[in-house]
C-alpha cells in the first residue's frame, strides 16, 4: 500500500492549486453573489486542459488517470463549489457518458468539443417526479422515421441552460420499467423543441446554473442514441458511480477551504488577550476538522485508485461520497462557529462553504440512497 501521490498526481495538484489561488479564490465571492456562469474561467481552465482531464489525448483530453482528475477537482472545489459542480457535471457525467457509451463518431464529434472546452456538457436524468426513483421518469423518446421524437421535461440539470451537449435519458419503451430507458445526445442549438424553462434560485453552488428543461416534440436523429435501446438505466448507474468519486473530491475541497480559513481566523482573532487558537476548545475543533478531512480524502483516494485500476468500486465510491459530503458540511459548520458572529455574515467565506457543502449530500445519490447502496453491496459480499 502506497499512500504517496505519484509525480503526475503531485504535478496536477500543484498546477491546479496555483490556478485556483490566482484566478478562482479572488473571484469566488463575486461568483457566489452574482450567480453567473463564469464562462471566462471555463475558457482559462480549458487552456490548461482542465475541461477534459480524464480522457485520452486522441479526443483532446488531458490523458490523466481518474485519480489525478479527482485530485484536480478537489482543488477546483476548494476555490469554488459551484465551479466544482460545473466541471464535475461536464466531465464525470456528460463526458463519461460519451466516452464509455458513445461510438467512435460520437466521441470524435461531441466528446472532443467538450474536452477542448469549446462545448459545455450536462447530464439530464432527474425529473420532477423521478429523483431517487429514476425509473419513474416520464420523458419519452418515440421512434419516428430515422430518429426519435422526445417529449417531457427534466429538473435540476447542472449546466443545463448553458450546455451545448446534453446526455439525456428517456423512455423508449414506457412499459419496460428500468429496461425501457435509453440515452441520447441532445444539441440545444440544433434541436427544435428544446426549451429552457428557467434556472433555480439555490442555497449555494452559485455560478453553476441548475436548469429546468422541456422537450416539446423535439426530433433527434437515431445516430444520437448512445448504445442500444434499453441500456440507459445501467449506463446512468455506471456513470453516477464514477461521478460520486468526484463529488467526494468536491466535498474534500470545500472542507479543506473551510479548515484553512478557520485556522487563519483563529490565529488572528483575539479575545481575552489571546488568539482564539490558544483556547483548547478551538484547537479541538481544528483537530477534528483536519482529522475528518483527511479521512474523507483517504476514502476518495481509495475509490479513485480502484476505478483507475479497473477494479470494483461501487461500495467504495458510495462510501467516499457519503462520508466526504457529510463531514464537509460538519467541517464547514465548525468553520462558522470558529468565526463566531462574523461567520454568520457574508463578510467571510465561512457561510459560503457551508451552503456549498450541503449540496453534496443531495445530488448524485442522496445520503439515504447511498446508505442503501452500501448496505446492499455489503450484504451481497
Ligand atoms: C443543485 C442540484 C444539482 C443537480 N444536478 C443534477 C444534474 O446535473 N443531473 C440530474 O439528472 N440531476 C441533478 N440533480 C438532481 C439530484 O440528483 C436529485 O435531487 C436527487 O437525486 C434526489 O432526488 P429528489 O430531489 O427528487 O429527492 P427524492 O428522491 O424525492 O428524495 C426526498 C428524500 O427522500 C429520501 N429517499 C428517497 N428514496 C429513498 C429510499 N429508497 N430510501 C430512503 N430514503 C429515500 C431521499 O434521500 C431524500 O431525503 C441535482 C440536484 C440539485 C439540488
Amino acid at each position: 500500500m502506497d499512500f504517496a501521490l505519484s509525480e503526475e498526481q503531485r504535478q496536477i495538484r500543484d498546477t491546479v492549486a496555483e490556478f485556483v489561488d490566482e484566478e478562482v479564490v479572488p473571484r469566488a465571492a463575486e461568483i457566489d453573489e452574482s450567480d453567473e456562469f463564469p464562462a471566462d474561467l471555463i475558457d482559462e481552465m480549458a487552456e490548461l486542459g482542465l475541461m477534459g482531464m480524464p480522457f485520452p489525448v486522441e479526443y483532446e483530453g488531458a490523458g490523466l488517470d481518474y485519480h489525478s482528475y479527482a485530485i484536480g477537482l478537489a482543488e477546483i472545489s476548494r476555490g469554488s463549489g459551484g465551479l466544482g459542480t460545473v466541471v464535475a457535471a461536464h466531465t464525470s457525467l456528460a463526458g463519461n457518458m460519451l466516452y464509455e457509451f458513445g461510438d467512435e463518431r460520437q466521441r470524435e464529434e461531441y466528446l472532443t468539443a467538450l474536452n477542448t472546452g469549446e462545448d459545455v456538457g450536462a447530464f439530464a436524468l432527474s425529473e420532477a417526479e423521478a429523483g431517487s426513483d429514476v425509473p419513474a421518469m416520464t420523458t419519452t423518446a418515440e421512434p419516428d422515421g430515422d430518429g426519435y421524437v422526445v417529449d417531457g421535461g427534466k429538473l435540476w440539470i447542472s449546466n443545463g441552460s448553458v450546455a451545448d451537449t446534453i446526455t439525456l435519458f428517456a423512455k423508449t419503451d414506457p412499459d419496460a420499467g428500468r429496461k425501457g430507458i435509453s440515452s441520447f445526445v441532445v444539441r440545444p442549438e440544433e434541436d427544435d423543441g428544446f426549451i429552457v424553462e428557467g434556472t433555480e434560485d439555490k442555497l449555494g453552488d452559485k455560478g453553476c446554473p441548475t436548469a429546468e428543461l422541456r422537450f416539446d416534440d423535439m426530433w433527434i436523429p437515431e445516430d444520437r442514441r448512445l448504445g442500444e435501446e434499453g441500456e440507459g438505466f445501467v449506463q446512468a448507474l455506471k456513470t453516477l458511480n464514477g461521478g460520486r468519486i468526484t463529488i467526494a473530491a468536491r466535498s474534500v475541497g470545500i472542507a479543506r477551504a473551510a479548515l484553512n480559513e478557520a485556522k487563519s481566523y483563529a490565529q488572528e482573532r483575539e479575545q481575552f488577550d489571546h488568539a482564539i487558537a490558544d483556547f483548547q476548545a478551538i484547537q479541538h475543533k481544528l483537530a477534528d476538522m483536519d482529522t475528518k478531512a483527511r479521512a474523507a480524502e483517504l476514502l476518495m483516494h481509495e475509490a479513485a485508485d480502484l476505478k483507475m485500476r479497473d477494479e470494483d468500486y461501487i461500495k467504495e465510491a458510495a462510501q467516499a461520497k457519503l462520508y466526504a459530503s457529510e463531514i464537509s458540511r460538519e467541517v464547514a459548520n465548525e468553520g462558522i462557529q470558529i468565526h463566531g458572529g462574523y461567520g454568520y455574515t457574508k463578510d467571510f467565506p465561512a457561510e459560503r462553504f457551508y451552503r456549498d457543502a450541503k449540496l453534496s449530500e443531495i445530488y448524485e445519490g442522496t445520503s439515504e440512497v447511498l446508505r442503501n447502496t452500501i448496505a446492499q453491496q455489503l450484504l451481497d459480499e
